[in-house]
């Protein structure tokens, strides 16, 4: 187990546009950032992402969520893989707590 403290370091230190801009080309518009959806075949820039609300959000599937969920769809990775590759990105060292 990923101690608790450990994923509150890495939720906090997360930039949503650094790791969703690492898959999709995203455009500044006003305040959020727009591309072409990764999850649904596209040619206009449905896909939303928002720096404020740390949300992504898509106009055409719909689908919506946060950066751990982005990870998990577009990676296909599990809760831990996430918070592992996001870890390592950020350079935040994993804490292990056994039960
Ligand atoms: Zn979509």
């Amino acid at each position: 187990m990923i101690s608790p403290n450990t994923i509150q370091q890495i939720t906090s230190r997360t930039d949503i546009i650094d790791v969703v801009g690492e898959f999709v080309a995203l455009t500044k518009q006003g305040t959020n950032y727009v591309g072409v959806c990764p999850f649904h075949t596209d040619n206009e820039a449905s896909f939303t992402v928002s720096p404020v609300k740390e949300m992504y959000n898509c106009f055409g599937c719909r689908k919506s969520g946060n950066t751990i969920t982005f990870l998990m769809e577009y990676k296909k990775y599990d809760y831990v893989q996430t918070l592992r590759w996001l870890a390592s990105r950020y350079n935040i060292e994993v804490e292990e707590k056994g039960f």
